[in-house]
């Protein structure tokens, strides 16, 4: 296999170079230099797989005072706990576009955790970014675009955050898809290796790990792939250069579950800590760090420089996050056992050791009001892409006016005129309950309505509101008369006349994926193509052309993953409106009801491009599905070129672009102003000096004594500890060090602080830009920015646009605001893989266009 493609960067970039965070570096290295070996090497390393109550532990430094901190699942909610909020998935987070709402999202899931004991969200994820359409996991971030994706992480970040609890940014980086996204699902011996070209990297997959950084996240949780054929978790390119140099991040890196490979590999490529604590095998015991880290630092092959940085890491943004405060975050454990509902149970079942049962699971409530948010969420994250006239429709049905209209008009076409109340169908498994939201394993199936995708980016619902309880409650029965139909293996044939009375037919139907550990049907983990499931199609095709004999109306609802083809449908001419739901969590049903009956204006726009085929995204936007080598090879030969970037390059008509959402409402722009802010140059400002300087400590190897297992521990079979039996093995030798140890690459002309060099931040130039609402209803708009770069001579290729700003604003009818899009250095530039830096071009004038999608841009100024 082609090892070795990514470049050595050694040593590790020590944490401690930020103002934002020296006062947790000073106490982080008061509270360190008093630790021993032992606990340490405890603070680094997960105590094993189903060795504590949350998905991840770490152990204690007792006599310092450093508690165990409990990690947990995931980007939506806490997982495996009880009386939690199943909030919306972040692609419908990412469909608001509304950074209020993502903010407000973050900060009540961070409540929740808290309450629940737990120290480090294991979320949010901004990647995979959405390389692949069919990708398993796109769902759980917020969309196929760097920016968009970064605000959203970031907004996400700072608001789980604001309540004093670690976010953790992941998976980082290049973890598109879930085929070969490691060995051992796969049946490999290896991972798959993303290849990527340095400028795409920055450009776009590591690029929303930068605000997340810049937000001051806690942790970065490196991914299972390899990228250039390092794996992530030990790649120094991408953890010691690029994170830790480029990007200033001042938290530790976290290994994904058993995406560790090497021991000292990954100590000296700027891994901080791993997870959880197993090495090659679930709950096996045998660590890569643990005792053998201890071993490491005592003979020498892990300096203990490097040590003391990955702890004083982890400790700091404990202080960063005030988590030293007793009050606010007690020496507890979790009030819930990720490993059984029973309220008694082991503290570590994953050892066969015999265990007291105690009380593991308390059963707290920590759910307060944070219905209201995921439901405003959900309702804000549903996009409207087609209304012939139809929607919204009332609790009544339709306004007697509008009935008797249709009415005389399926008259006058059939001979025949419906009576009395007003006829509605649902129709689809979608629609309803199914078995319970909870039916299968971490959501490993598509039954029911969907709420979520699966995997560990998944919770346990603590109730769902299917869309047919919502709309059983609401249609008021005096006027609407309902039939269900709740089955996708629709009883009814094409004209068979049973549904010749409806007059109104909601069709439900879903496309699911997850997490590549579970498999459903031919699902695994990855989408094998853009179709709805369990014949969603077919449904649809159905009902449209039976609805009313062919007259009804037909509204289609869709709750995916990501994009689906609608191809089979869209153009009939009775399927008069389109709902795009995404995932919208627990209020489903409630969310979908305000949307329909406009209580709620439709403001979410999509979070990717939805083509026509699967082929329109291009090659580059295919899964890898077989093997094509003993490592499996994806190289991203598309570049920068994914979703709406490869639509406009090749000039493909997408079926509904990135972007793009109706409303009840239109909205026009007018009056574009453009403000420099600061004067174009090409370079940023030189690097900064450190504001701070990291804490040093004693160099001198510590007492082999400090790693020896003490008697009187009492011992917990294939439960990690950091002790070894003897030490007198162990001799202090010359141990090759990885090529290109000794030659640290200069430092990055990007970096310098928290997030890199400070001047990218710089807002450089303001674009306003006047909204109004010109049509009958209140709503919100998204305007969004799209810059294009000028021409350069040496011929720089660019994408046609690319988005660098949107915002979200509610208006009356007939009101006008104005809108302020601020772009900073980095907005502007582009990666210069020769300068390897940001590069601003300043020859031609660059364009911002203004709209609402990415192809309906109406308004536009250059600088
Ligand atoms: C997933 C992570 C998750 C971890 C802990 C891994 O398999 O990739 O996203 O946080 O498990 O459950
Ligand atoms: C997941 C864990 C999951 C485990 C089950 C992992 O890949 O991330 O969270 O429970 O597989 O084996």
């Amino acid at each position: 296999p082609p090892y070795g493609q990514s470049p050595p960067w050694y040593p590790t970039p020590k944490g401690g170079i930020a103002a934002s965070w020296a006062d947790s570096y000073a106490k982080a290295s008061k509270m360190v230099s008093k630790m021993t070996l032992a606990e340490k090497v405890n603070v680094t390393t997960g105590t094993g797989w189903e060795m504590g109550l949350a998905v991840g532990t770490n152990a204690p430094a007792i006599h310092v005072g450093f508690p165990q901190l409990q990690l947990q699942d995931g980007p939506l909610g806490i997982r495996f706990a009880d009386n939690i909020t199943a909030f919306p998935a972040g692609i419908t987070v990412g469909a608001t576009w509304n950074r209020q709402l993502m903010y407000a999202r973050g900060k009540a899931h961070a409540i929740e955790a808290r309450q629940k004991g737990i120290n480090v969200l294991l979320g949010p994820c901004v990647g995979p970014l959405g390389r692949m359409p069919a990708g398993g996991r796109n769902w759980e971030g917020f969309g196929a675009d760097p920016y968009l994706q970064g605000i959203a992480g970031a907004e996400t970040v700072k608001g789980i955050q604001s309540e004093g609890v670690m976010a953790t940014i992941k998976h980082f980086v290049a973890n598109e898809q879930e085929h070969f996204r490691q060995p051992w699902e796969w049946g490999l011996p290896h991972a798959i290796s993303s290849n990527i070209d340095d400028r795409t990297l920055h450009e776009l997959y590591a690029w929303p790990f930068g605000d997340a950084v810049k937000a001051g996240v806690a942790s970065v949780m490196c991914s299972y792939n390899q990228v250039n054929n390092s794996y992530a978790c030990g790649n120094s390119k991408l953890l010691n250069g690029i994170l830790k140099d480029e990007l200033g991040f001042q938290g530790f890196v976290m290994s994904d579950w058993l995406a560790q490979h090497s021991g000292v590999g990954t100590a000296l490529a700027g891994l901080d800590m791993t997870m959880p604590g197993d090495g090659l095998g679930w709950a096996d015991g045998k660590s890569l760090w643990g005792p053998e880290l201890s071993r490491a630092v005592l003979n020498g092959s892990v300096p203990l420089e490097r040590l003391n940085d990955m702890v004083t890491r982890i400790v700091a943004a404990w202080y960063q996050l005030g988590q030293d405060d007793e009050k606010k975050f007690p020496r507890k454990q979790p009030s819930f056992s990720s490993w059984t509902d029973e309220e008694k149970g082991v503290m570590s079942p994953g050892s066969p050791t015999e265990q007291e049962q105690v009380v593991v699971n308390q059963f707290v409530n920590v759910q307060a009001n944070h219905s209201v948010i995921a439901r405003e969420v959900a309702a804000e994250g549903t996009v409207l892409l087609k209304n012939e006239d139809l929607l919204p429709i009332s609790r009544q049905g339709l306004s007697d006016e509008r009935l008797r209209a249709r009415r005389d008009a399926v008259e006058r076409a059939t001979g025949k005129r419906s009576e009395g109340k007003f006829k509605v169908g649902i129709f689809g498994e979608d629609a309803g309950p199914g078995n319970g939201p909870n039916a299968c394993k971490d959501r490993g199936c598509n039954q029911g309505t969907l709420g979520s995708g699966w995997g560990s980016g998944a919770v346990e619902f603590p109730y769902l509101v299917s869309p047919v309880e919502a709309l059983r409650k609401q249609f008021d029965k005096s006027k609407v008369e309902l039939s269900e139909f709740l089955d996708n293996k629709a009883s009814f044939g094409k004209g068979d006349g049973s549904l010749n009375d409806l007059e109104l037919c909601i069709v439900f139907a879903n496309a699911d994926a997850g997490e590549g550990f579970t498999k459903w049907a031919d699902v695994s983990g990855d989408r094998p193509d853009l179709r709805l499931q369990n014949n969603g199609d077919d449904l649809i095709v159905k009902v449209a052309s039976s609805c009313g004999g062919g007259t009804g109306d037909v509204v289609v609802v869709i709750h995916a993953v990501g994009p689906v083809l609608v191809e089979d449908w869209i153009d009939t001419p009775n399927v008069k409106a389109l709902l795009f739901a995404n995932l919208p969590g627990q209020e489903s049903g409630n969310a979908l009801a305000e949307i329909l009956f406009g209580d709620t204006n439709p403001s979410g726009h999509l979070p990717f491009t939805i083509g026509r085929t699967l082929e329109d995204y291009g090659a580059g936007g295919k899964v890898l599905y077989l093997p094509n080598g003993v490592v499996p090879q994806q190289d991203f030969k598309e570049g920068l070129y994914i979703d709406y970037r490869h639509f406009d390059k090749y000039n493909i008509e997408p079926r509904f672009e990135f972007g793009f959402g109706l409303s009840y409402t239109t909205f026009k722009f007018d009056n574009i102003v453009v403000i420099p802010q600061r004067r174009k140059t090409q370079y940023p400002l030189r690097r900064p000096n450190p504001a701070a300087e990291p804490p040093s400590y004693s160099t001198d190897i510590p007492s082999k004594e400090e790693a020896i297992f003490p008697p009187e521990i009492r011992r917990l079979e294939k439960y990690v500890y950091p002790y070894l039996d003897s030490t007198d093995d162990i001799e202090v030798g010359q141990y090759p060090y990885p090529d290109g140890y000794d030659q640290q690459p200069p430092l990055s002309e990007a970096g310098g602080d928290e997030g890199g060099n400070p001047d990218l931040w710089s807002n450089y130039v303001v674009v306003n830009v006047d909204v109004i609402n010109d049509g009958p209803v209140a709503g919100a708009a998204v305007p969004q920015l799209y810059l294009q770069y000028p021409e350069t001579e040496s011929e720089t290729d660019f994408p046609v646009r690319v988005l660098r700003g949107f915002d979200k604003v509610y208006l009356k009818p007939g009101e006008k605001k104005t809108v302020k899009f601020n772009l900073t250095r980095r907005d502007l530039s582009y990666w210069d893989v020769v300068a390897q830096n940001w590069v601003m071009v300043t020859e031609g004038p660059y364009e911002f266009s203004v709209g609402l999608s990415s192809r309906d841009l109406s308004i536009s100024g250059i600088w």
